[in-house]
């Protein structure tokens, strides 16, 4: 699919509007930086054209009149503009450097930007996640997309520029006549003489470009292979780099299984992979080819410039700037007709950026807003929900009813993969129902500006990511915050001996990348800063997906011991594989294939002989009782 993309070249049409989009997109976001860079290019495109002129108008009155008057201010007008250009062109490099610096995170920043906007539901998708994948792909491998847009658009002013400018001193070689002394010579006025003349040099001059532009399009059109080549390479090239891999490694020598991906002599960029074929085939004739054609236009220039200067049409001053006008011209031209060559080849990449930032979000974005109640009477309903993954036809739940109390602790149990999960994503809008409603104090969820909906949710997830910042940022998810709330959030999840034990306390960096002080936490206590987190945000709902997976049994008693101090009048929504953790809950939910089978007390459900909790209770009992000394009661 991504390689049929690529494979059709855009249009110029094409071509100018996605690239225009971006131009646009620079104006509105740094105006000042796109203005100093077009400026640059100018500048650095003209400026060479006065050393140009100067040079001939002194040479030509060296080997004209030679007055000293004529030489002297031609001399101090090549020295004073040389030093003007040189100071005004190093002003405006800095000028520029200074702009410049974040350019590259402003490009980055664009993309996480977007990932951060769109809704979950479309971040979450494979789909979605893959196509960011390819644009850093193609960006970090073959430099196409967003980067190479920019530069060369600053190398197509440029050229354009160093046209104009070449265009601008040459155009008297053309209307300069040979004299009529010069007998046979005069052939070199005849338009019969110099119209295939041009025509020969403007085909060089498509012609070398283009045969490059031919062999760079092989890298482009094949950019699957090689993005493919660029992820083997990130994966198995940097395996040994991360210090979570180097047991497993080292005890089942993984890195004698990646050997094939790092060394095989076929992959993507080895000696007999696909690349080295084209270099040595069709890539490698068209770049010599390229180079060949061009030093042809080199030679026809100066034949023509130095036959004019022998048959008297100009001097040696003349000869002088239009050789130096012409080989300009020509590389100016040439860069003019490969850039625009290459901005059409990476149009298909750029427009992948742009499909990708502009994909609409889906979901309904309300505009109510959250009553903020200090009795915290929130109620949440589940009105006949059902729900499927985006793309996917399975029902993932099926007809959910249910109502929270305020104030209630509720545990959701149920076998892997029953939808536990999802119930509480669907809580959380991160998704919302392929058919049903779930409303808050009676109003569809929907309905309510999404921020102010969330903010009224402390989640726990089970793959909660935290930050390398520190410990009290992490807690506080900010850089100012209120020490004694946070310690004390700490604490109430079980981190308060471990706290008193780290010199520099709140401020101990997560992990050395940040700090070389840092402290790296086990799991365990990764998931009780988690939970400190959840605490931190004091939302009226709080929800905890498998909390104390990670807690050693007597921490994980701690926390049930004073899980309703912990909990204060929050309505906590629980969810565990470990049943006798849910028997302090109020109500229990069971979920079983996308269905809720069983709601109860502890109590009710594991006396319901034949129902799910009963089986799943006595599937874990089992396993204890078997062995010696174990009291059943202390068991969970
Ligand atoms: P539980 O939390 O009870 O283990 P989940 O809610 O995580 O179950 O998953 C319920 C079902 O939904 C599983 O079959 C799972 O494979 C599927 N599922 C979970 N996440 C996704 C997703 N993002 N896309 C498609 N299917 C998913």
């Amino acid at each position: 699919m991504q390689r049929e993309e690529n494979k059709k070249l855009s249009s110029w049409r094409e071509t100018w509007i996605v690239n225009k989009k971006l131009l646009q997109r620079l104006h509105t976001d740094r105006p000042k930086f796109l203005a100093l860079r077009i400026l640059k290019n100018i500048w650095d495109a003209l400026t060479p054209y006065v050393g140009i002129w100067l040079s001939a108008l002194i040479i030509e009155e060296l080997a004209g009149s030679r007055n000293p008057d004529t030489l002297l201010h031609l001399v101090l007008a090549a020295l004073f503009s040389a030093a003007g250009i040189a100071l005004t062109g190093a002003f405006l490099k800095r000028t520029f450097e200074i702009e410049n610096t974040g350019f590259y995170y402003y490009i980055r920043k664009m993309l996480s930007d977007k990932m951060l906007d769109i809704d979950f539901c479309i971040a979450d998708e494979t789909e979605t996640r893959s196509r960011l994948s390819v644009i850093y792909q193609n960006q970090n491998g073959g430099g196409w997309g967003l980067g190479r847009a920019i530069s060369l658009v600053d190398s197509l002013i440029s050229s354009l520029f160093t046209l104009l400018g070449g265009i601008a001193l040459t155009i008297t070689l053309f209307t300069s006549h040979v004299p009529d002394s010069a007998g046979n010579m005069t052939f070199l006025n005849s338009p019969l003489f110099l119209l295939p003349l041009l025509a020969v040099m403007l085909g060089v001059i498509y012609l070398a470009p283009m045969l490059s532009n031919k062999a760079d399009s092989y890298y482009a059109l094949d950019s699957d292979v090689h993005n493919m080549g660029n992820r083997l390479f990130g994966h198995f090239g940097f395996l040994c780099y991360y210090n979570q891999r180097a047991a497993d490694i080292r005890i089942y020598r993984q890195d004698i299984l990646c050997q094939k991906y790092n060394f095989d002599k076929t992959s993507a960029f080895n000696s007999k992979g696909h690349f080295a074929k084209l270099a040595r085939g069709p890539m490698g004739m068209y770049s010599g080819a390229s180079a060949a054609v061009s030093g042809i236009l080199t030679g026809v220039i100066y034949v023509f410039v130095c036959l004019k200067a022998w048959a008297g049409a100009f001097g040696a001053g003349m000869m002088t700037q239009y050789i130096g006008a012409i080989t300009r011209f020509a590389t100016g031209l040439s860069s003019l007709i490969s850039n625009a060559g290459q901005l059409r080849i990476n149009t298909s990449f750029l427009k992948q950026v742009f499909d990708f930032l502009e994909q609409p979000n889906v979901m309904y974005q309300g505009s109510l807003t959250i009553e903020k109640r200090n009795d915290r009477q929130y109620e949440v309903e589940f009105r006949d929900v059902s729900f499927r993954y985006p793309g996917s036809q399975q029902y993932v739940l099926r007809h959910v009813n249910m109502k929270f109390r305020v104030g209630q602790r509720l545990a959701v149990v149920g076998p892997n993969g029953s939808g536990k999960t999802t119930f509480i994503k669907l809580l959380c809008r991160l998704y919302d129902p392929t058919e049903g409603t779930i409303l808050l104090n009676g109003f569809d969820i929907r309905k309510y500006d999404y921020q102010e909906y969330l903010s009224i949710f402390s989640v726990v997830f089970q793959d909660f990511a935290l930050t390398e910042l520190p410990l009290g940022e992490n807690v506080a998810t900010a850089a100012e915050y209120d020490r004694t709330l946070a310690k004390s959030c700490l604490e109430k999840a079980g981190f308060g001996e471990r706290l008193k034990e780290l010199p520099e306390g709140l401020n101990t960096y997560l992990g050395k990348t940040l700090n070389e002080d840092g402290v790296d936490m086990s799991g365990g206590e990764r998931q009780k800063i988690a939970l400190a987190r959840a605490l931190y945000k004091d939302s009226p709902f709080i929800v905890l997906d498998e909390p104390t997976a990670a807690l050693d049994p007597l921490a994980e008693a701690e926390i049930y011991s004073k899980f309703n101090e912990i909990i204060e009048d929050k309505t906590a929504i629980y969810i565990s594989h470990r049943l006798s953790s849910c028997r302090f809950c109020d109500e229990i939910l069971v979920f079983d294939k996308g269905h809720i089978v069983q709601q109860g007390s502890h109590e009710t459900l594991v006396s319901a002989i034949g129902g799910k909790y009963h089986e799943l209770w006595h599937a874990q009992a089992q396993y204890y009782d078997n062995r010696e000394n174990a009291p059943k009661e202390n068991i969970f």
